[in-house]
């Protein structure tokens, strides 16, 4: 493994959340100066093929990579835009009935409102 992929894994792995691909190649500059932002992309991009990491799309949210590869699904506060990973029973059972065939993934995105924006008066 490269010094800028082992860089990449571990600023992912101190993270409790999805970050971008802007938001890896900031922490990785603080580490590693020198890093450009093409190698974070092909990193990013290669590791997501080998299912070492998971890129995430949601609509309206910029892409982001989540360090946990198992099944689980997201929760997504649509005032403050944070993701949260949830673990749900599995739908697939469920779904496939519904289908009538097997199904090969499915992607679960919850929209909410965070405790905390809730709590919070809205800012404006
Ligand atoms: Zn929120
Ligand atoms: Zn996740």
């Amino acid at each position: 493994m490269t010094k800028q992929r082992e860089l990449i894994i571990s600023i992912l792995k101190q993270s409790d959340r999805h970050l971008t691909a802007d938001e890896i190649f900031f922490l990785a500059k603080l580490k590693m100066p020198s890093i450009a932002m093409a190698t974070i992309y092909n990193n990013l991009n290669a590791m997501n093929e080998a299912g070492l990491i998971k890129r995430l799309h949601i609509d309206g949210v910029a892409d982001c990579f989540d360090k946990i590869v198992e099944p689980h699904d997201h929760l997504l506060c649509d005032k403050c835009g944070k993701i949260s990973d949830i673990q749900l029973p599995s739908l697939s059972d469920t779904l496939e009935e519904h289908i009538g065939a097997e199904i090969e993934d499915y992607e679960l995105t919850v929209h909410y409102v965070c405790p905390e924006c809730r709590r919070a008066p809205r800012r404006r």
